[in-house]
C-alpha cells in the first residue's frame, strides 16, 4: 500500500494506492472512511442491498478485531482470508483492533498483551497470537496489537502503562512482519497513545516515528461506542496539532469512533485523512437519519469567510424518525438527496416501520445515512481541493 499526500492546506488530500492483488488497480482518496463492519458484515446490508451505497465499489472496508477473532479458527481452515470467509472478497478492508461502534469495558489489558471482548467472551491476546490472526485474516492492512484502554480520567500510571505497552507490542509485530513472507504486501499501523496528555502523546509519537511503519492510528482518546460523546474535541485536535510535526508526513492518518460531522471536520482540517462509517450505524440504531447540510462544508475550509462557517449544531442535524411529527409527513428524508431510499420512500413510512419494529427501517436508513456520508466527504475532497 502506497499513500501519497496531494495537497497539504486546511486538511490534506491524498491517495491510497498500490494495493496487493486483486485491488491493484484501486485507487482511493483521502481524506475518506472506511466503511463500518461488525461481525464481518456491513451493518443491516445484505451483499446486495449494499450496491445500494453511492460509489459501492470504492468502498474500503473496516473489520474489526473484537467482532470476528471468533471467526479466527475457520477462517484458518480455509485458508481464503476474512474477506472471503464473510463473503465479501471484492472489498479490500483493514483490521482494526477495537470496535468503534461498541463500547470496549476498560481495565483489563495486561502486560503480555490486550483483552479482546468478543462474543465468546473475554480474550487476551499476545502480539504473536495477535499476528497468527493477522496471517489467517489477510488483510491489506491492520493496526498492530496496542494498548489503547485509557478512559477520559483515567490515571496517569494507566497512561504510561498503555504508551509502554504499545511501543512493546508493536516492536513484536514489526518483528513477525518482517519474518513473514506471506505479509510481504500487507501495510502496518503503528498506534499513538497517551491519552490528553501532552506530554505522553510527544513521548508516544518521538518513539513510534523511530519505527517502520506505512500509518498511524490515533487511538485513546475514548473507548468506543458511546464513550466518543465524553471526548474532549478541543483538547484532542490541540494534541493532533501538536504530534504531526513528530510524524512523517507521507503516511496515512487514522482517527476511529462515531465523531459528528463537525468532529469529524475538525480533524481532517488539521491533518487527519481516513476516519470510518461507524457514525451512519449509531444513528440507523437510533432511529435517525441524517441532514446536516453538504453544501455548508465548503465555508468550513475557507480562510477568509469566518463568519460564514456553520454553527455547530447545523453539523449534526438529523431526524429522530421514531418521533409521531412524521406519522402523516409525506416527504423524503431529504428533498435533494439521491439515495435509494430518499427516491423510493417518505418519512411517514420509515415512520411506520420503525414503530412497528420491521427490519426494513434500519436498511433504508442505513442506505441514506451512508449515502450522506458519502456526499459529505466527497463534499470535503471538493473543498480542500478548491
Ligand atoms: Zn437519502
Amino acid at each position: 500500500m502506497k499513500f501519497s499526500v496531494k495537497i497539504s492546506n486546511f486538511g490534506r488530500i491524498g491517495c491510497i494506492s498500490d494495493l496487493p492483488k486483486p485491488w491493484s488497480t484501486k485507487i482511493f482518496k483521502t481524506p475518506a472512511f472506511f466503511t463500518y463492519t461488525r461481525g464481518g458484515t456491513v451493518p443491516h446490508l445484505t451483499h446486495n442491498t449494499l450496491e445500494r451505497i453511492e460509489d459501492h465499489q470504492n468502498l474500503f472496508l473496516l473489520q474489526t478485531l473484537p467482532s470476528t477473532i471468533d471467526f479466527k479458527e475457520a477462517v484458518e481452515g480455509q485458508c481464503k482470508g476474512l474477506h472471503n470467509f464473510v463473503g465479501l472478497p471484492e472489498y479490500p478492508f483493514h483490521l482494526s483492533l477495537q470496535d468503534p461502534g461498541t463500547l470496549t469495558p476498560t481495565g483489563y489489558n495486561v502486560t503480555k498483551g490486550m483483552s479482546v471482548f468478543s462474543e465468546g467472551g473475554r480474550k487476551i491476546l499476545t502480539p504473536d497470537q495477535f499476528m497468527n490472526t493477522v496471517k489467517a485474516f489477510k488483510p491489506v492492512s491492520y493496526q498492530a496489537l496496542s494498548d489503547s484502554d485509557t478512559p477520559l480520567k483515567c490515571s496517569k500510571k494507566r497512561l504510561i502503562k498503555s504508551v509502554d505497552n504499545s511501543i512493546r507490542f508493536l516492536d513484536e509485530c514489526l518483528e513477525e512482519h518482517r519474518k513473514c513472507k506471506d505479509l510481504e504486501d500487507t501495510a502496518v499501523f503503528a498506534t499513538l497513545q497517551g491519552g490528553y496528555n501532552p506530554f505522553l502523546r510527544k513521548k508516544s509519537a518521538e518513539e513510534t516515528a523511530e519505527r517502520t511503519v506505512d500509518g498511524y492510528v490515533f487511538d485513546g482518546f475514548h473507548v468506543n461506542g458511546p464513550d466518543v460523546e465524553n471526548v474532549d474535541a478541543p483538547k484532542m485536535i490541540e494534541i493532533l496539532l501538536n504530534v504531526f510535526p513528530i510524524l512523517p508526513e507521507d503516511k496515512l492518518r487514522i482517527l476511529h469512533g462515531a465523531f459528528d460531522p463537525q468532529t469529524m471536520l475538525e480533524a481532517v482540517k488539521c491533518g487527519i485523512d481516513v476516519f470510518d462509517s461507524s457514525y451512519a450505524e449509531k444513528l440507523t440504531e437510533s432511529g435517525e437519519a441524517s441532514i446536516y447540510p453538504l453544501e455548508a462544508v465548503s465555508s468550513f475550509f475557507s480562510k477568509d469567510i469566518i463568519d460564514s462557517v456553520p454553527k455547530r449544531s447545523k453539523f449534526t442535524e438529523k431526524l429522530s424518525l421514531k418521533d409521531g411529527l412524521y406519522k402523516e409527513d409525506f416527504e423524503p428524508i431529504l428533498e435533494t438527496c439521491n439515495c435509494y431510499t430518499c427516491t423510493h420512500y417518505k418519512r411517514a413510512y420509515i415512520h411506520h416501520l420503525l414503530v412497528t419494529n420491521e427490519l426494513l427501517a434500519e436498511i433504508l436508513l442505513m442506505v441514506h445515512n451512508m449515502h450522506h456520508m458519502s456526499l459529505f466527504f466527497k463534499q470535503i475532497q471538493n473543498s480542500i481541493s478548491n
